[in-house]
């Protein structure tokens, strides 16, 4: 690696009136937890009416969040959007449609630019109190890089015209760690979590490694954000991802296969990863899910430490229990980088696990039906 890009600060506008409470500290970890993005500040939650003139839509909530990261405007932008989506965000041309989780970047650094659609500063960062209160929360002291005022200046006189915007104070953005503000320049450390990254530069120590060189620096840090990602599973459920996508299918009957299904997963022998694919059949009975929530799925279960049978076990009875079918039936493999890296160095072993239920353990025809299908 070379040596990384500058890094610069932005700020970014969070809004949400859908589930406001659940969304938006959802969005601050996901910010948290993205390699590229540190988070340094950020604000407490606002309230404001719904825009669009919309009788009884949900009132919104808003926050901001100081940040600091070496990804063009594009870019971030770009990372932000996934974000919504994984969020559940459906972008649609209304734009006062209400939303799950609406992630924009009111500044970046000093930039004033126009791009296909946005702009940066963002859409009514400078006009509308909702977002100027929040952003001066997050960062007072930034100057807006035309109007010459700071953003405490600007929320100061937004608020003063809009009296509608209230601090919620029931909702708790800022993690217990303590977030440095705009003023601490060059030697801002971003803390994530801070007992895991002491143990990580304790790992580094034991290794006959300097935790203090200048490749090492952030790794801490990176690797306690790796490892948040690669067990999200632990925080997430089969019924949040699949999220009432299940629909009736009278008559159905036919065998709905996936087939080679990416996965990553973390082996819990040795705490080093373990990928291959998964495939899943299920025979319906009356109720089918949407393919990606088959993917999700396996995703629930394989950003855990695991096993690969068990993994195999827990996507056949994720499947069994919303779905109710006929029958089931899931085939990874898996190339495990324990094996592969040390000891054996077996480099082309694979390990394939199945699990078979109902229809597919009772019926042989059925079950190389589906075999077949996959080319097992
Ligand atoms: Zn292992």
């Amino acid at each position: 690696m070379s040596t990384s890009p500058a890094r610069v600060q932005c700020i970014i506008a969070l809004g949400s009136n859908i589930e406001r409470e659940r969304y938006l500290p959802e969005a601050v970890r996901l910010l948290r937890r993205h390699p590229d993005i540190d988070v340094r500040n950020v604000s407490r939650v606002y309230e404001s009416p719904a825009t669009g003139g919309r009788n009884g839509a949900p009132d919104f909530h808003n926050a901001a969040a100081l940040v600091r990261t070496a990804l063009g405007p594009r870019q971030l932008r770009a990372e932000l959007k996934a974000i919504e989506a994984q969020l559940g965000r459906v972008r649609t041309d209304d734009r006062d449609a209400p939303r799950t989780i609406d992630l924009d970047i009111a500044y970046y650094d000093r930039l004033v630019a126009k791009f296909d659609g946005w702009s940066i500063p963002g859409r009514n960062a400078a006009t509308a109190a909702h977002i100027a209160i929040p952003v001066a929360e997050a960062a007072p002291s930034w100057q807006h890089p035309t109007l010459g005022l700071t953003m405490s200046e600007l929320a100061e006189q937004l608020g003063a015209s809009d009296g509608e915007v209230r601090a919620v104070t029931w909702i708790q953005l800022s993690s217990p760690y303590t977030l440095r503000g705009l003023d601490d320049t060059d030697d801002f450390d971003e803390v994530y979590a801070p007992r895991l990254e002491s143990l990580v530069r304790q790992q580094l120590v034991e290794l006959g490694e300097d935790p203090t060189r200048k490749g090492l620096e952030r790794t801490p840090l990176r690797v306690a954000k790796a490892l948040d990602f690669l067990t999200s599973g632990y925080s997430s459920s089969v019924a949040e991802v699949v999220n009432g996508a299940i629909f009736d299918a009278e008559g159905a009957e036919e065998m709905v296969t996936v087939k080679d299904i990416e996965f990553y997963s973390t082996c819990e022998h040795h705490m080093l990863p373990f990928f291959g694919q998964a495939s899943v059949a299920y025979l319906p009975k009356g109720k089918i899910i949407g393919l990606s929530k088959v993917a999700r799925i396996i995703d629930v279960f394989a950003r855990r430490l695991q096993v690969q049978e068990r993994l195999t076990n827990q996507i056949a009875d994720a499947i069994e229990e919303t779905l109710e079918p006929h029958g089931v039936a899931v085939v990874i493999k898996g190339r495990h980088l324990c094996m592969m890296m040390r000891g054996v160095q077996k480099q082309d072993s694979s390990m394939v696990t199945s699990a078979m239920r109902g229809t597919f353990k009772d019926n042989a025809r059925t079950r190389n039906e589906f075999l077949d299908i996959i080319g097992s």
